[in-house]
């Protein structure tokens, strides 16, 4: 399948169509940003680790029956996926207390919940993707029930799936966010990506953090974070 035209270049990726219907092209970049683009840097290597702990990730969530959008890596930095209607929500699924929670609700980071909770976010960088509930998402037309229902289930199976899995690695899973389409027969599958960039990772021991807070804290120690959460995974994959 040949590279075509760019449709579209965000923070973290570019999306490229290919000479195939319902075919993309990903490209991972090492570009880095937070507080909705206030901040933004580079970490070197990024795009590889995240390319490829992405696609990992997808095709073991796909073997525990949820569908995703992963086809086939290409390179070190661009996957081919299925093209979908992105659903401009952020699903955000949470374990354990930490970030805009935490500041929130005066919960301090690192307290663990009763049970995982699942919150929305309008994915609109004019608006700063604000929080939003079902209802309203359902009102203004981001999603039907149908399709709410069916995130919310996939989300939760993607948490149980995920939080298994880091812990045969010696990583707490606290939280993450997760975005899903519509194919063309309008079936729902997860899409973007599932990486440090996207997920709270923490040593199950120490308690550090092996994700993109050390870059939103200026923590340091960015690079070798994000290479020893893959190392981690690739152990254990
Ligand atoms: P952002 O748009 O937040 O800056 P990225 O740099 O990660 O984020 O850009 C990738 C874009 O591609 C995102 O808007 C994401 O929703 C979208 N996307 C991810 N997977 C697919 C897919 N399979 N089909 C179409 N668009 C996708
Ligand atoms: N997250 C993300 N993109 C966003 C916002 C949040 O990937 O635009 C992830 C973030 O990495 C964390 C989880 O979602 O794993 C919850 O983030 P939170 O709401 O606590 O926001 P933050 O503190 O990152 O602003």
């Amino acid at each position: 399948m040949k590279k075509m035209g760019q449709l579209y270049e965000g923070k973290a990726k570019k999306v490229f169509e290919t000479d195939t219907k319902d075919v993309l092209i990903v490209e991972y970049k090492d570009d880095a940003t937070a507080f909705n683009g206030l901040k933004k840097g580079t970490i070197v290597g990024k795009g590889v680790i995240n390319n490829r702990m992405s696609n990992l990730l997808m095709q073991r969530l796909e073997k525990a029956g949820i569908p995703t959008h992963f086809i086939e890596e290409i390179n070190d930095r661009e996957t081919y996926v299925k093209k979908v209607s992105i659903v401009p929500l952020e699903v955000i699924i949470r374990n354990i207390a930490a970030g805009s929670f935490s500041k929130k609700y005066g919960v301090p980071e690192g307290t663990p919940f009763k049970a995982p909770t699942i919150e929305f976010s309008y994915k609109n960088d004019e608006l700063g993707d604000p929080l939003i509930n079902s209802y309203h998402a359902i009102a203004i037309d981001l999603a039907t029930a149908e399709e709410i229902e069916t995130i919310k289930k996939y989300a939760f199976k993607v948490n149980e799936e995920l939080k298994a899995f880091w812990e045969s690695c010696g990583v707490t899973l606290v939280d993450f966010k997760i975005e899903f389409g519509r194919l063309s027969d309008g079936s729902i599958v997860l899409a973007d990506e599932i990486s440090p960039d996207t997920c709270r990772l923490w040593d199950s021991k120490t308690g550090e953090k092996l994700d993109k807070d050390r870059f939103r804290r200026d923590l340091g120690g960015v690079e070798d974070a994000y290479a020893e959460v893959m190392k981690r995974l690739e152990e254990h994959i």
